[in-house]
């Protein structure tokens, strides 16, 4: 009889995102520790691996096309960094310059201290003229506003507004979170955002509930070499040929023993897939074998939005820069919020320059598109925008335009319920995993752990399987058509 330790189990991930590569590393780390043979391919549809990390190096500055930093609240991140060796490089954003900015009508306010989605720090708060004097009033009779029973899901707006009022909605709370999620926040699910707000409003109040805890520093961190370091380390420690470039998958399909995928170069069987795809791309390619949760998947909202990094001689912006940057209450334009990254990270770039990075939602609430723009009109509008806020004397020296095109997944009220539906359809599905920003949080923390999640399922399965059945997967090892074939 076959050994079944010595012909390897197979398992595809597809998408080389940090979800993916995260997987992909964790899936070779218990192999090794398990002594389990598995055979790893990392099908990623672009010729880079990293997916929304977009680190560029040149001309002596530093950018981040895609995500900037990382919070270091959630592990995730930090501790795969360390793993991977490249503790030396991690640095923290500057902590002398936390403050965060309110650009109400071009004019900014500081955030009061103490204050995020919920002001943690009273006193701070009543004495900023952020809000009017009774929109403060309504924010601290917070405790005597009555919780909202049972367990339905509700926007974060309206959750926001009942507990604190419309006034600190719409010129803190919101601003924030479109500068986080790229959505309004009438769209955005409490339940699968902050659901301990709402346990704070059953404990008797959000303030009250955070007079009793001890709420963890926000630090966000990132690497000196930009967040393309953690990408490139994570695929360079993968198995020689894992990581598959250019190899869009176009298909998957069910076969008796396991699941064929095909890309445009060559096929695979495999005995697991892990799609660390976006949901959109993963609706496609689920609808061949379950248009159950290929709808589902379908049914997650995207949206767009547009980074553009300008780079100014210090000497021409007139305001101090100091903070990490503003979000901007909606008042008609695109512009969602703006990172001083010279200030929160000061190694991107030399001490004369000014290195602003501003991000803008894909069209104007007036309904003017700015995605379908080209770069130079993007970067004309950023400066526009920035210069009388930020008091700007000349035009940029430089400039890099990215675009998200549905590149932010939405969680809607009903997210949860809408997850529930995608997990009961995956348990027909023997084999198959999801990972990746869609589902259970968006950060880079949040994706580590969905690929680190998805990998051990899917090497559980793989060992349970074998246990139930060792004949199967032995039947699987005779087959020739188990290795790559050429089309
Ligand atoms: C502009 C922007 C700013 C952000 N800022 C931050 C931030 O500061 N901090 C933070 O924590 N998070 C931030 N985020 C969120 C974070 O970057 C993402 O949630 C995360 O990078 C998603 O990783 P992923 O691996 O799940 O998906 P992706 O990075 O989208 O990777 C998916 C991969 O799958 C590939 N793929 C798709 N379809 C196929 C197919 N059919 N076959 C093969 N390959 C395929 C794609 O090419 C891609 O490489 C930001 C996101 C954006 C867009």
């Amino acid at each position: 009889m076959d050994n079944p330790n010595k012909s390897p189990r197979k398992i595809v991930v597809i998408g080389a995102g940090i979800s993916g590569l995260s997987c992909a590393y964790r899936i070779n780390q218990l192999a090794e520790k398990t002594g389990l043979k598995i055979e790893i391919s990392v099908l990623e549809a672009s010729p880079r691996a990293g997916g929304k990390i977009i680190t560029d190096r040149s001309g002596g500055i530093l950018t981040e096309g895609g995500p900037d930093s990382f919070l270091t609240l959630k592990p995730e991140a930090e501790n795969l960094v360390k793993e991977l060796g490249l503790e030396k490089d991690l640095i923290p954003a500057n902590q002398k310059l936390s403050r965060v900015w309110i650009n109400d009508k071009n004019k900014l306010y500081p955030l009061p201290k103490g204050t995020g989605l919920i002001p943690s720090k009273i006193i701070p708060f009543l004495f900023s003229n952020l809000l009017s004097f009774s929109g403060r009033l309504r924010v601290i009779a917070e405790p005597w506003v009555s919780p909202k029973l049972g367990d339905e899901d509700e926007s974060l707006a309206s959750f926001i507004s009942r507990r604190m009022g419309p006034e600190f909605l719409q010129k803190i709370a919101d601003p924030i979170l479109s500068g986080i999620y790229a959505a309004p926040s009438e769209q955005i699910s409490l339940l699968s955002t902050f659901p301990h707000l709402r346990e704070m409003e059953k404990r008797g109040g959000i303030f009250q509930s955070l007079s009793k805890s001890k709420p963890g520093k926000i630090v966000f961190a990132t690497l000196k070499d930009g967040l393309s370091s953690l990408s490139n380390a994570l695929a360079q420690n993968l198995p020689g040929k894992a990581l598959k470039r250019d190899s869009p998958v176009l298909a998957i399909q069910r076969e008796h023993r396991g699941w064929a995928v095909k890309t445009s170069r060559e096929n695979f069987l495999a005995d697991s897939v892990i799609l660390a795809v976006p949901a959109n791309s993963a609706s496609l390619l689920c609808a061949d074998f379950s248009p159950e949760i290929s709808s589902a998947l379908s049914e997650i909202p995207f949206t767009s939005s547009v980074v553009v990094n300008l780079v100014y001689s210090r000497k021409s912006v007139k305001h101090s820069l100091k903070g990490y940057g503003f979000v901007s209450v909606q008042n008609g334009s695109s512009l969602m919020a703006a990172t001083f990254s010279s200030s929160k990270f000061p190694h991107r770039s030399n001490s004369d320059k000014a290195l602003i990075r501003v991000f803008f939602r894909e069209k104007s609430p007036s309904g003017e598109e700015l995605i379908s723009k080209n770069e130079d009109e993007i970067a004309k509008i950023a400066h526009q925008e920035l210069a009388p806020v930020l008091g700007l004397r000349a035009i940029p020296e430089e400039f890099r335009v990215y675009k998200w095109m549905k590149a932010h997944p939405v969680y809607c009220v009903g997210h949860g319920l809408r997850m529930k539906r995608i997990e009961s359809c995956l348990k027909d599905l023997p084999g198959i995993f999801l990972a990746g920003s869609s589902y259970y949080g968006i950060g880079l923390p949040d994706c580590i752990r969905s690929g680190q999640k998805a990998a051990e399922e899917s090497v559980q399965f793989l060992k349970n399987r074998h246990n139930k059945n060792p004949y199967v997967l032995q039947s699987m090892e005779a087959s020739p058509s188990c290795s790559p074939t050429r089309n």
